[in-house]
Order: structure tokens, then sequence, then C-alpha cells
């Protein structure tokens, strides 16, 4: 599994930092968490084909999660996508899609479907499951977690214990084999501190999350609906994440350190993301 955090910033983009995109590689499925403005453009600087996406998560339409979903369709619709593009979102996606359809025009080659997604599993197949619980921000905003399913390794050492191939004998698979604890992937963007929050960070491998301001700005953050680094640094501390990664920065931090010293106060594995930075899980 891989991550490439393709856009980090907040509302406005900076030089340095595009709109908000996380881009979850696993197998032969692409999960493209949210899709700021020039998203698309981003992939091709990654060194990653657009036609590897397979589902976009959206955690809410203000314009800098959504801007850049019209581009990426309609680049996808001029290509060779086979396969059916899987939208996920809130509550009014399929109105606002339709009112994005109306406004552009689109030759509509592209396959896709939408769903609009509420509180826990919404999507499950033999190697991992999505969820989604409601987070609170002013409009329908979600937070999404991706669970990869345990999986029973082979030991050789055991096996060659049990002198396979074997006389006959029944074995039992836990002899032979061991289980290997999925990985879990969680995404935390607009919201403030809420109960959503930690449904959806719980136990999580990775934790993505927003850190919009840093403590100094607490109260602008409650104003805005949005997490101090703090309160997400908090967040990873009360869920038992292993790692922290802050994202969507507001463009007033030139440099992102005084948000990841924030969060370090309460949360040592932490990093604040930069565009094009990739995790390996
Ligand atoms: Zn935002
Ligand atoms: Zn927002």
């Amino acid at each position: 599994m891989q991550l490439t955090f393709l856009g980090t910033s907040s509302m406005v983009p900076t030089k340095e930092r595009n709109q908000i995109a996380v881009f979850l590689s696993y197998g032969t499925e692409g999960i493209l968490f949210d899709c700021g403005e020039g998203t698309q453009r981003q992939f091709k600087i990654a060194g990653i084909p657009l036609s590897k996406v397979t589902k976009i998560l959206l955690s809410h339409w203000h314009g800098d999660h959504v801007l850049g979903l019209p581009g990426l369709m309609q680049t996808l619709s001029s290509t060779d996508y086979t396969g059916t593009l899987e939208i996920y979102g809130p509550a009014g996606t399929k109105k606002r899609m339709e009112k994005m359809f109306e406004a552009f025009v689109f030759d509509k080659k592209l396959n896709f479907k939408v769903e609009e997604v509420k509180s826990g599993k919404f999507f499950e197949n033999g190697d991992f499951d999505l969820e989604s619980y409601p987070l609170e921000h002013g409009i329908e905003t979600l937070g999404f977690k991706f669970t990869e399913k345990d999986k029973r390794k082979v030991d050789m050492k055991k096996v060659k214990k049990f002198g396979i191939p074997h006389n006959g004998k029944k074995i039992n698979p836990d002899d032979v084999t061991d289980i290997e604890k999925g990985k879990k992937v969680a995404y935390v963007t607009d919201t403030v501190l809420c109960s959503g929050c930690y449904k959806t960070a719980e136990g999580a491998d990775l934790l993505i999350c927003e850190a919009t301001y840093s403590s100094k700005l607490a109260d602008k953050g409650e104003e805005y609906g949005h997490m101090t680094a703090k309160q997400a640094g908090q967040l990873a501390n009360k869920s038992n994440a292993k790692q922290l990664v802050l994202i969507h920065f507001s463009a007033r931090y030139k440099n992102t350190q005084e948000l990841e010293e924030d969060a370090r106060d309460v949360f040592d594995n932490v990093i604040c993301a930069k565009d094009f930075m990739k995790i390996d899980l």
C-alpha cells in the first residue's frame, strides 16, 4: 500500500502546496481522498497515471475539496478508461454532481456511479473495507477509514516442522500459518474535534488529519470548524494511532514547523505532509 500526498493546502493554494488530495494505491485499486483544484496535474507531476483512480471519496463540498473533480473527470472521459469510476460522498452529492454536469459541457463518455454514504461500512471486498463517519463542519462532512483485511500467511518454518507433504494426518491451519494484521488508514478533515473523529481514527496505523491552524489560533479553528495541530495530536493519542500525518494547512503558514511542533506536544510520531510526499505501509 502506498500513499501519495498530492495536495496539502486548505482553501487557498500556495506556491508549494496545492489544494487537498491524497491518493492511496492498493493493488489494482486507487482511492483518491478529496480532489482539490489542479489535482489531475499533481497526478502528472507525481508520475501516477490518472487511469489508476478507481474510487473518489469526497469528504464534503467546500471548493478546496472538489474543485478538481470536473477537470479530472473530463480528462478521464477523453482517455480509454474502461472501468466504472466510483464516487462516494455525503448526502447531497448526487444533486451537486448533477449541477456540476449542468454547469460544464461534458461528453460523458466516462462510466461512473455516485453513492451517498452516511455512517459505517459502505464498501467491502475480499481485501479491504471502507467506512465513513459524520464530522462537524457546518455542512455535511465525512471522515473515511480504509481497513485492510487480516491475511493468513504460510510460515515455511512451521511447514517444515510438520514435514508437509504429510502422512495423511489433519493439520490445523493455525499450526502452519500466521495471521498478518491488516493496516488501517484514517482520513479526517475538515471538522472540529468530535466523536466522529474518534470513530474514524480508532486504531489507525496511519492517521491523516487536518491541522489548519496551530493552537495559537484555536479560536479561529472553532469559528470556522477546523482542528488545530495540537487537537490532531490529541486525536492520534486517544485513538491509539501509530503515526500521524498532518495536512490541510492554512496558507498563512509558509513553513509548517510550528504546526508539527504543536502536535508533537501531545503525540510524538508526527510529520507534516508535503506535496508529493509518499508513505509506504
Ligand atoms: Zn478544506
Ligand atoms: Zn471545509
